[in-house]
């Protein structure tokens, strides 16, 4: 009798699987499922791949120590979805899938653990407890008094499972599981919809049953999240679940409060989450008790029982794209599962990304456009000041000053967008000209005034401000330049009776902090927000009547191919903020270079205009979209064993047709904590030559070792930094 061998892919950054002999004693596991196995000189979990009579090697094989799933914890749909990924992405399988299962599952708990018992008094009385029992008695008591509760509760009250026990052996009370979730349904209809809201969601529900995808085109605050609502409860009537993508920063209690309102079954799934919150809501998703799931990048490997409509929200932001390890975009990815399962997706947004646009533009994707805001007329007007030759007071400008006066004494707010937090970006010696640098990064230091300290935003290294320069011992350091706790101070000082609220990363490390200032400016009085991008992102501020940018526009002039699209979405997101329908909105862009093309294309023609100016310099290089792009970075103590890695890796594909190299040249931040960045990048055709232009370099990569250096490949990066 032959054993059975079962492939496994383990939780590590190698691009092997491994075969296993599955001893008699246990079940036969299927492709999903989670398995103990020994490895090394520990016992790791590992997911079942295959099961087969031969093995891929002659060598003895070590036998799976457990099967931890009788039900695979990955359904094949996501196993499909997430081999798919690794080959795409080229990232090892087994750390692929440790991506997409929750922590929990990762660790080797079972989901059954999960839930709580619950305990209820039984009909009796006290007297049945012997009197030196005290904790019994209490316990029946409490039971008796306020009804069931779960055992944690009853732990917290000093009752532990002996003392429970002992009472359900007297007959005094009873557990049970948890009770299971009321039925999927919908509470309420929605809103009367506009006539474009309506051929959204008409062209969206025409869509379910089978694979298409869209575009929804709308300004914040034009009823995508209306749309979303009304063509979820449609797919809930027909009995299946939906999955709603959202950036990291807009998954706020106020989003998730929006969906609870309407159905009853919404669960989230996002990293602040506890381990045993997140896995509740995947089991929640996989078990059907769950209808909707809101949730950040991660649970695009979410698996559902029956899922019937994705949407993907501000799909251009940056946080869909895992920027370490695993390299995956969310986005994609929901195009790639819905298409395996023959669902609609929708991709929102106001400024979508121009690989979006493009497929839009070439019929691959259906467009759905929102022109108008729900109740509102015009758009805001936007304006260029002409920052060269003006006398600023502290950054900003005298005519973003007289505006925000005006719109506040006429009881509306402000908002004041810098893409930069802390105080200042430099400090700088006014007598030898010495700048504060990060040592091991050798950039400036940032300076920060709440508390008081040098931080480098690259490495987080943080230091003590100096009293004196170090070069020349004079004791005039000054800060250049701003940030947002600077303008925040400057607008305090101006606007001395009208609180300002700051919002940038530091000022809302928790999503409670963050929805406590979005809670004071909804609240309508006078009130100037300052902010970085996080305030570009989902929120809609009807009160704001004008938006002040200082200096965004420096983005447009930098060495990431994609950064004049960042730039122009942000632009026009921070624009978006502002105004409705009473109260028109005004857009003041402070620049030094006002006559910048782009921005010219961006005021005059708004982002579509500058999407396809964009597109067309994209085409004219051969750029992503127009070529598919991976970049290949290379990290070590040295810059010149890090270049030699990358010329090394690139050799095999020289001399391949319709491939280009680019580098391998030193990263645009070369330095980060002492440790020297390199990249190169290569281009194809098709996302297939890319594919196989990336085996071989991977090829050459695993046949030497350069125990030094550190290589990572980024398929599709979405920047270059
Ligand atoms: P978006 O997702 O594009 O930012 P929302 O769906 O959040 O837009 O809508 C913005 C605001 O307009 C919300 O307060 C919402 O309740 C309201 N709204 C959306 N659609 C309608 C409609 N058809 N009629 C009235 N109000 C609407
Ligand atoms: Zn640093």
């Amino acid at each position: 009798m032959s054993d059975l061998i079962v492939n496994v892919a383990v939780p590590k950054p190698l691009r092997a699987t491994f075969d296993y002999r599955l001893p008699d004693s246990l079940p036969r596991p299927r492709p999903g499922a989670r398995l103990k196995v020994p490895f090394g000189s520990r016992e790791i979990i590992g997911v079942c791949l295959g099961v087969s009579t031969e093995a891929a090697t002659a060598t003895p094989l070590k036998a799976v120590s457990a099967v931890l799933d009788a039900d695979p914890a990955l359904p094949a749909d996501v196993l499909a979805l997430v081999s798919w990924a690794a080959e795409y992405y080229k990232h090892p399988i087994g750390d692929a899938l440790a991506t997409a299962l929750p922590g929990y599952l990762r660790a080797g708990r079972q989901l059954q653990d999960l839930y709580e018992r619950w305990w209820r008094a039984c009909p009796g009385e006290t007297g049945q407890i012997p009197a030196r029992a005290t904790k019994q008695r209490a316990a029946f008591e409490a039971l008796s008094r306020a009804g069931p509760q779960t055992q944690s509760a009853l732990r917290a009250q000093g009752f532990d499972n002996r003392v429970l026990d002992a009472l359900a052996a007297r007959g005094l009370a009873e557990s049970t599981d948890a009770p299971p979730a009321p039925p999927t349904a919908t509470r309420d209809g929605g809103l009367e919809l506009t006539a474009e809201q309506a051929t959204a969601v008409d062209a969206l529900n025409a869509a379910a049953g089978d694979f298409c995808a869209h575009l929804l085109e709308g300004v914040t605050g034009s009823g995508k999240t209306e749309v979303y609502l009304q063509v979820i409860a449609n797919v809930l009537a027909a009995g299946r679940q939906a999955l709603v993508l959202v950036p990291e920063i807009s998954l706020t209690p106020q989003t998730l409060a929006r969906f609870e309102a309407r159905f009853a079954a919404v669960g989230a799934y996002h990293s602040a989450l506890g381990d045993a919150e997140r896995a509740r809501a995947w089991d929640g998703c996989k078990s059907g008790r769950l209808a909707v799931l809101i949730g950040t990048r991660s649970a695009i490997f979410v698996p559902f029982k029956d899922l019937g409509f994705i949407a993907v929200d501000e799909e251009h932001d940056g946080s869909f794209k895992q920027q370490d390890g695993f390299h995956y975009s969310a986005r994609d990815l929901a195009a790639k599962r819905a298409s395996d399962l023959r669902i609609p997706v929708v991709f929102g947004s106001a400024t979508p990304a121009l690989e979006t646009v493009h497929n839009a533009e070439s019929g691959r994707y259906r467009h759905l456009r929102l022109t108008a805001r729900t109740g509102a007329a015009a758009p805001p007007r936007m304006q260029v000041v002409d920052l060269r030759g003006q006398s600023l007071s502290e950054g900003l400008s005298r005519t973003l000053l007289s505006a925000l006066k005006s719109q506040l004494g006429a009881g509306n707010q402000g908002l004041v967008f810098i893409n930069r937090r802390g105080y200042a970006p430099s400090l700088v010696c006014t007598s030898c000209g010495e700048r504060s640098d990060c040592p091991r990064c050798e950039i400036p230091f940032t300076v920060h005034r709440s508390p008081p300290t040098l931080r480098c935003h690259h490495c987080l290294a943080q230091a003590p401000i100096p009293n004196v320069c170090a070069a020349c011992g004079f004791d005039g350091l000054r800060p250049i330049g701003f940030g947002t706790q600077r303008t925040e101070a400057a607008l305090v000082s101006a606007f001395p009776d009208v609180p300002v609220l700051r919002i940038d990363r530091d000022t809302t490390r928790s999503p409670q902090a963050l929805e406590h200032r979005l809670a004071h400016i909804r609240r309508g009085q006078p009130a100037i927000l300052v902010g970085t991008q996080m305030l570009a992102k989902g929120h809609h501020f009807p009160r704001v009547t004008v938006v002040g940018v200082l200096n965004a526009d420096a983005g447009f002039a930098s060495a990431d191919f994609r950064a004049p699209e960042h730039t122009a979405q942000l632009i026009e997101q921070v624009a978006g903020r502002a105004g409705r329908a009473e109260r028109p909105g005004e857009v003041i862009i402070q620049s030094y270079d006002p006559d910048n093309p782009l921005l010219a294309a961006l005021i005059a023609d708004g982002y579509q205009g500058f999407a396809r100016t964009e597109l067309t310099h994209r085409r004219a290089a051969g750029l992503p979209p127009f070529r598919a792009m991976a970049l290949l970075r290379a990290e070590a103590a040295e810059q010149a064993p890090a270049l030699e890695h990358l010329r090394t890796l690139l050799e095999p594909i020289e001399a391949l047709a319709d491939v280009e190299r680019w580098g391998p040249v030193p990263a645009p931040l070369a330095r980060r904590a002492n440790r020297f960045r390199t990249q190169a990048a290569v281009l194809a055709r098709s996302r297939t030559v890319l594919g196989r232009a990336l085996n071989l370099v991977l090829e050459r990569a695993a046949s030497i070792r350069r125990r030094n250096v550190r290589f990572s490949l980024d398929v599709d990066p979405f920047d270059m930094v």
